[in-house]
């Protein structure tokens, strides 16, 4: 459900026609509805009423000042993963009560950062980290409260998109390994343990997986507890999936039946990190054909889009439902064609044999469900300057980030003197 529809053949974004927003800011751009936004946070959010919770928005999916502002405003926090996400979070005014930090490789400035900000937890995902945080936390004078992440290892076979949770990954502790790691946690002087993390994956179109995951995790709670160790919070991550083309993924309720049944008489706060099931479909890349080409085999749509401004097709392979943003198209003959951009790199396409009404130069097509892992994976490879950043809302829009210059290309770059010509 999304607030991206055809009014009169035209693709509006709430009530603005995304072909005004193009036609005032130029293409390619990011279009995000605000509705939307706030519409997928309550799903969550009071699918869980029941129970203490913490929704703690996992800002990696998209990180842009506004909307971390917007999701605040509505209650939720945010998971981290580095410093620079605890800078933007505490700049966009995040209560540090509702921020945890999770990822493997947490630098000591950024530990040091996150315990001056008094952050809710760390999610720590080793026995060396657990060991680096309390010397800084000793040295900053402060006890740091800590989750341990779990790597509960559910079987890929049954379920194949699960990529984290897995023996072979390199996120979390082995369970079987867990209790002595939460031990260690609690001798240490300088480390409060509280909670147990478990996030398993993304994009997850099931429900068992977690629930999978999250019996191990219970278990392992009543393990805990009776070595004397007082869990609070138990993490269950992100994950849940979101139709790009023909998924059914489970609904934040679903979530919810599946879960709050194992959690009967635990006494914990749940914590959960969605990320992409809240911005995923929320937001959408607008872009313009260029040219057309009609290679030996193949027909290419040039767009102004490309992989530095959303890389998920180069990277993942994923796709992408590519709509014409004036369906008056619809009526035209069809066409196979592969939406390639204009960087020089082969993978550099948005989308590819995708039956389309023939698509006009200049026209402008909507790349849909780009709102989570879009923007914030954008860089300036071949030199291009990032693309601006709308929010909708109602029947205005607010440029939220705006579209870079060349002279932001070269930001911080410096020739040495020995390379000066007159010398
Ligand atoms: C990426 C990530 C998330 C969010 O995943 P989504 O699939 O976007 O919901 C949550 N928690 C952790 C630890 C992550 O690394």
């Amino acid at each position: 459900m999304h607030s991206f529809e055809y009014h009169h053949g035209e693709l509006y974004c709430e009530q603005v026609p995304v072909s005004r927003i193009a036609k005032e800011l130029g293409t390619p751009c990011y279009i995000y509805s605000h509705a939307t936004l706030v519409r997928h946070f309550h799903a969550y959010d009071s699918a869980f009423k029941s129970i203490p919770h913490v929704i703690a928005f996992a800002m990696k999916a998209n990180s842009n000042l506004a909307i971390l502002r917007l999701m605040a405003r509505e209650g939720s926090g945010v998971d981290i993963v580095s410093g620079g996400e605890l800078f933007r979070a505490l700049r966009a005014g995040v209560p540090a009560s509702k921020i945890v930090f999770a990822g493997v490789g947490k630098a000591p400035d950024e530990i040091r950062d996150a315990l001056k900000a008094d952050i809710l937890m760390f999610n720590v995902e080793s026995p060396a980290e657990l060991h680096a945080i309390n010397q800084v936390a000793a040295e900053v004078g402060k006890k740091a409260r800590i989750a341990l992440r779990i790597n509960p290892d559910i079987d890929p076979k049954t379920h194949p998109y699960i990529s984290t949770g897995l023996k072979k990954s390199k996120f979390g502790i082995a369970a079987e390994r867990a209790v002595e790691d939460f031990v260690l946690a609690a001798s240490m002087s300088h480390i409060e343990v509280v909670g147990v993390h478990a996030h398993i994956g993304s994009q997850l179109t099931d429900v068992t997986p977690f629930t999978e995951a999250l019996k191990k995790v219970v278990s392992l709670i009543g393990t805990l507890k009776e070595r004397g160790l007082n869990i609070r919070y138990l993490n269950i991550g992100g994950g849940l999936g979101i139709t790009y083309s023909d998924e059914k993924p489970p609904l934040p309720q679903d979530l919810s039946n599946a879960v709050l049944p194992l959690m009967q008489g635990l006494n914990v706060t749940l914590v959960m990190e969605p990320g992409r099931v809240i911005v995923g479909n929320a937001g959408i890349l607008v872009t313009k054909a260029m040219y057309l080409k009609e290679g030996e085999t193949k027909s290419f749509v040039i767009v102004d889009a490309a992989m530095n401004d959303l890389i998920r097709p180069s990277l993942y392979d994923a796709y992408h439902e590519v709509l014409p943003v004036n369906e008056e198209s619809g009526r035209r003959e069809k066409q196979t064609v592969d939406i390639v951009g204009p960087v020089c790199e082969s993978g550099d396409f948005l989308a590819k044999d995708r039956l389309l009404p023939v698509v006009k130069p200049g026209e402008l097509l909507a790349v849909m469900s780009a709102g989570a892992y879009g923007f914030v994976m954008a860089s300036n490879y071949n030199s291009r300057p990032r693309v601006p950043e709308v929010l909708v809302r109602d029947g205005g829009f607010h440029v939220i980030r705006e579209r870079e210059r060349y002279e932001d290309l070269v930001k911080g770059e410096q020739i040495p003197s020995f390379l000066n010509t007159t010398e």
